[in-house]
Parts: structure tokens; sequence; C-alpha cells
């Protein structure tokens, strides 16, 4: 079988392989972290699905990459409006498989996806037939050329999301791919294979091989058809790959975890702040970017501790389905064990619970929103990413101490600042060692501008031009000056 309903949607679950579906093997059970109930069984791909997908890409990339921009564009932007036209069904079967709320999903997440694919296309219309470089000798033609067949590995979080913020840049550039979703939610991204079929977009152009990550995601980047790897997931998962992609030479973009600072200063909006640290807790705390290390400022901190408990207080924990949940459950029962060793492991070094603590009564995977205090910069809890419903406090007394203890971890993927003092902002913003950094404002960003971590938050940087620095190969024709005679470098 490779198809399933689930909240009255057909969903595909077989790999796609050129325009076929395939199934059967043996495969993996997807259960909804909702209510643990079955939703599919999906295939366990491994190095022969990965060699037929691999193929099929290889086969319509020359079609694909002649197409140009203005073809490719044309297919895309019709990609992005059918995204418009499901955002409700790909909205309901994201929320059943990964438990993300339905709210978010309707009104952003799903939206972005589509985003995704039509901002891309556009840039690439605009920007990708390259610049002149008018030089004395020569005229230098900077030309963006597709790198070929791209390997696409996405995380369980916000597959579709972080799906087609690959798929929109590989494909707008000339590249076709070959995706592998999540195990742990692999439903979303299977359903957008079958878009792209719907829109007209080449068999072979977009391939789903869905499967284990040590089995189906490493043969994928180790097969040497494979001209890029883009990877977002665990800094630990992304080191192996990088390992295994740097002695083949493969470019790599490595988006990986966080453990981000957010800090603030007396003077801050402390209730926009509060109000700022409660989203931390949305969707469980399993958001990369998530500021899961409060800093604040000595003066106010016993102040600022009250409001952010009233305002977490006031969101209410349920089922991701309902329109009016803004804290559902964590993804597995494997996933909340893990969240829960790291509060135990962080209580047993001495931390003091400052809010929730454990497990939440609504239903088996469902955690407190979670604040520990009395915690040292050399605790787990500080420097390991929980990803979950859990933050740490600590105080700082002045602007060094701040800086000092946000850049006090290995990873660097982003930090919030709150402060009314415009010039501190920048200053700390710059100190801060960090992908991005939020200035009295969370998750908000313009597509054109650069994503990525630093330190051991990632390689590379995407968005806007970046992402078309990484899935092409820049390439300089420099043509001979009419009045030139000589030269030979
Ligand atoms: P993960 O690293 O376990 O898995 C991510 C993907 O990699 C999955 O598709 C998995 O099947 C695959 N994979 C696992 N082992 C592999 C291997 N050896 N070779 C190839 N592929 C392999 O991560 P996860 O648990 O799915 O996601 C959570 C993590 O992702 C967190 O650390 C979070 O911070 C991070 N994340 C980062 C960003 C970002 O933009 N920086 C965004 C979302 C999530």
């Amino acid at each position: 079988m490779t198809q399933v309903e689930i909240a009255g949607v057909d969903v595909p679950t077989g790999h796609l392989i050129g325009d076929e579906r395939i199934g059967g093997g043996p495969g993996f059970a997807v259960h909804s972290p909702i209510d643990g109930a079955f939703l599919a069984e999906v295939p366990r791909g491994g190095a022969d699905e990965v060699d037929a997908a691999v193929a099929a890409a290889r086969d319509a990339f020359p079609t694909w990459a002649r197409l140009g921009p203005e073809g490719r564009g044309v297919l895309l932007d019709r990609l992005a409006a059918l995204i418009l036209e499901r955002v409700d069904e790909i909205a309901a079967v994201e929320t059943h498989d990964n438990g993300s709320l339905i709210i978010g999903n309707r009104r952003n997440v799903i939206p972005r996806g589509a985003r995704n694919i039509s901002f891309f296309a556009e840039w690439a219309r605009d920007r990708l037939g390259g610049e002149v470089i008018e030089g004395e000798a020569t005229r230098d033609h900077v030309r963006y050329e597709p790198a070929g067949v791209a390997a696409l590995i996405v995380p369980w979080n916000a597959p579709f999301m972080l799906g087609t913020w690959k798929v929109g840049p590989a494909l707008a550039a000339g590249n076709t791919v070959v995706v592998k979703p999540p195990e742990w939610a692999p439903l979303t991204l299977s359903m957008l294979g079958d878009l792209a079929l719907e829109v007209g977009i080449p068999p072979g152009v977009v391939n789903v091989v869905h499967g284990i990550g040590e089995e189906a995601g490493a043969a994928l980047v180790r097969h040497p058809g494979v001209d890029r790897v883009s990877f977002t997931g665990s800094t630990e998962t992304g080191s192996s790959i990088a390992e295994v992609a740097g002695r083949r030479l493969v470019p790599v973009s490595m988006e990986l975890g966080g453990k981000s600072p957010f800090v603030v200063f007396a003077d801050a909006d402390l209730q926009a702040a509060a109000r700022t640290v409660s989203r931390q807790f949305i969707n469980a705390g399993q958001v990369c970017l998530a500021g899961t290390r409060v800093l604040v400022e000595a003066s106010v901190a016993d102040e600022f501790l009250e409001m952010v408990r009233a305002e977490t207080g006031r969101l209410p924990v349920g089922d991701p389905r309902d329109e009016g949940t803004r804290i559902g459950p964590l993804i597995t029962p494997e996933h909340r064990d893990r969240v829960d060793g790291f509060v135990g492991r962080a209580l047993e070094q001495g931390a003091e619970v400052l809010l929730g603590g454990g497990r939440h009564p609504f239903g088996e995977l469902y955690y407190q929103p979670t604040i520990l205090g009395a915690v040292d910069q050399d605790f787990e809890i500080v420097q390991r990413e929980v990803f979950g419903p859990v933050l740490t406090w600590q105080t700082f007394t002045d602007e060094d101490e701040a800086v000092a203890l946000a850049n006090g971890t290995e990873y660097g993927l982003a930090a919030m600042v709150y402060t009314r003092d415009e010039d501190r902002g920048m200053r700390v913003a710059s100190a801060i060692v960090a992908g991005t950094v939020w200035v009295n404002c969370f998750f908000v960003r313009d597509l054109r501008a650069p994503f990525g971590g630093a330190r051991r938050s990632g390689i590379g940087r995407e968005g806007g031009t970046w992402s078309f620095d990484f899935y092409c190969d820049v390439k300089n024709v420099s043509v001979r000056r009419g009045s030139f005679e000589g030269g030979t470098s």
C-alpha cells in the first residue's frame, strides 16, 4: 500500500522515484504524538532505493537545468499556489504527524512553505543571470550554474517548512533533488513529492526516499551521484554527515542545534520580554531557535520571573488540533524520556525548579513548561540542547557578564536581547556569537537575510543569495577584451 487517509486527506506513503510510488518491503510504523494512534506504515529505504532515486534525479537534471530560471519559475510558482490551496490539508497532516499546533501550521508554517518556493523562484529570475565585471584586460562573466543532484535531509519538528526551505532554492537554481524525510514525521514531505508532479514538474526532479537516518540518510550522503548535501538536524548527526561528505569533498550546508540565550536587561519592556520568553514553550519547546537560557539582570529577576510565570500560565496546554492550544505534546515516548532525563539530572546536580519540573497530566507525551534556576554554567542542562519545554534561569549584574554567559556554550544559533537602549542592543548583539540576534523581537525575519548557525550550530548560511551560493557552482568566464594582446593568468 502506498497511500493512507489521515484527517480525511489522502497521503502518499511510498518512496517517490521518478513518477513511481514504491512501497512494500520492510517498513516502519508512524504514530501520532497526539494520542499514539497508528497513522501509517512507511517503507524503510536503503542503498537500493537511494541508488534508484539518485539515478532518476541525474536523468532529470539536464532538462530541468536547461529550462532556466524563467521556465522553472512558472512551475515553481504553480507549486507554491497549489500548496496555498491545500494549506488546511497539509496543516492537518503535519499536526497529526508531529503534534505541532494546527493554528500555527495553518496560519504560518505551511503558508511559509509556499513562500519558500515562490521566494526563491522569484530570486532566481531576478538574480541568477550573474554579473559582469568590467576589468582592464578582461570582461568577467560570473555565472551561477546548478550543482547537480542535491540530497536534502530534514528533521521532524517542522518538516514541511524546513524541507521547502531546501527544495525551493535547490530547484530554482536548476538542481534536482532527493529528499529524505524524518522517520518520526515523514508524511507532509511525502505529500510535497506528489504536489510537484501535479503541477507538471517533470518526474525525477523531486524524489523522496523514506527511511531511518543511519540507513537511507547515510546511504544518500555516501552516494557518489550526490553533489550537495543540505542537512537540518542535530549537531551530533550533522557532524557525522559532514565527516562522510568531507571525504568526497561534497559541499555541505548544516543547520544544527542550539542553546540560545535570551538576555533581558533591567531597562527592557519587561512585559513584552516576559511574553516572548513564555513563547519559547510553544510546540513544547521543540524549536531549534528557542531561547532556552534566560539571562536576566539581577535587579529585576524576581519581578521578571513572576511575569514569565503569569504569561506561561496563560498558554493553554492541550490537543494541538484545537485552535486554542499553545503547548502540545512531545514527539515520541523516547523523546519525552530524554527531556525528563535532562531535568532529573539537573535536579541531581543542584538545580531548583522555578516552574513545572515534570510530566503534564494532559497526556502521555505532555511535559510541563519548566524553568530551572540555581544552575551553574557548566551544568549539562545549560550546555546541552534539550529540545523540549525546559528553560534555564541565570542572573547577571552587568553587560560583560551577560555576554560572557551568553557565549558560554559551544552553540551559536541565535540570541535574543531585550533592552530599551538601542546602542546597548547593537553592542551586545555584535558581542554575542550567533547566526541571528533578535533585538526586542523573536522569530521574525526577511527571507532575503542570511540564516544559519555559528560554532557547533552549523556550517554556511541559507536565505537570499546565500542559498544560491550553496546550491550553485559559481563559475567565472573571463573573456579577453578587444584591445588586450597579452596576459597569461
Ligand atoms: P536528527 O539529527 O536526529 O535527524 C535529522 C534527520 O537526519 C532525519 O531525517 C534523520 O533521519 C537523518 N539522519 C539521522 N542520522 C543520519 C545519518 N547518519 N546520515 C544521514 N541522515 C541521518 O535530528 P532530529 O531529532 O530529527 O531534529 C532535532 C534537531 O534538529 C535539533 O537538534 C534541532 O535543534 C535541530 N534543528 C535545527 C534547525 C536549524 O535550522 N538550525 C531547525 C530545526 C531543527
